[in-house]
């Protein structure tokens, strides 16, 4: 399995139900991921499950945006793990609150998913983070909490999986945290939740080029999850840059 807890950063470019095969071939044609940074960092595309094949770049790992909490059977329309697995995804994107909220996805299923994962070799990224309601109600820390402790594995560590901090209130809205309270929810994460787990830990909602740099400095960061601006070439090209 590859090893991530090698990596300074980690930028995972979310597309969510976005892409062609037009768009993927200029994609590729026009990323520009090479120089000092791609030595440290590690970028990782998660395009639409029909296309994890057509994403081939030297540098770029390929990821799905979400996988079945079943390994098989008569579940129509589902991707497991292991068929993911067997196409040549290294990573998936598990508990996305997309899912969560327009998919009905609970807790349980959020870790069963992730246990598929770890049985087939694919490296979870586990998504977590209170919605504007919850802020309001200072539950932060509390709903974060809840989602780790009732979908983390007890056999999670740093090889096996990475944990995205994304506020639900900043995906595709603009609005971020400030940077203080990035880093403040992530160093509880690591230092009250996961303890000497080391487990790495990213951020998203709203990244943009104008934001990555200062994101990606703070303490406890480690790297990003960027929806909307992985879309636009240059922004990402200029993200995974910076
Ligand atoms: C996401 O989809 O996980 C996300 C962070 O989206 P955006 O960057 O558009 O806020």
């Amino acid at each position: 399995m590859l090893e991530i807890e090698n990596f300074d950063e980690i930028i995972i470019a979310n597309w969510k139900l976005y892409g062609s095969s037009s768009f993927i071939e200029e994609y590729l044609d026009q990323i520009k991921f090479y120089g000092s940074k791609s030595q440290g960092r590690c970028v990782i595309i998660c395009p639409p499950s029909l296309y994890i094949n057509q994403i081939n770049y030297k540098n770029v790992f390929v990821g799905a945006q979400d996988c079945s909490a079943h390994i098989e059977g008569s579940y129509t329309g589902e991707i497991s793990a292991k068929i993911l697995k067997d196409i040549g995804c290294q990573f998936c994107i598990v508990g996305h609150s997309e899912r969560r909220m327009l998919f009905n996805e609970d807790s349980q299923i959020v870790g069963k998913k992730i246990l598929n994962c770890f049985q087939n070799n694919i490296i979870p990224i586990f998504c977590v983070g209170e919605n504007l309601q919850q802020k309001k109600e200072k539950l932060t820390k509390d709903i974060i909490k809840e989602q780790i402790i009732k979908s983390l594995p007890n056999n999670a560590n740093k090889k096996n999986i990475i944990i995205a901090y994304e506020p639900v209130w900043a995906i595709g809205s603009g609005l971020t945290p400030d940077l203080d309270e990035i880093s403040k929810i992530h160093m509880f994460i690591k230092d009250n939740i996961l303890k000497d787990k080391n487990i790495k830990i990213l951020y998203g909602g709203s990244v943009k080029a104008n934001n990555c740099k200062d994101i990606l400095n703070l303490e406890g960061v480690d790297g990003l999850l960027v929806g909307g601006a992985s879309l636009n070439i240059d922004e990402f090209n200029k993200i995974i840059g910076t």
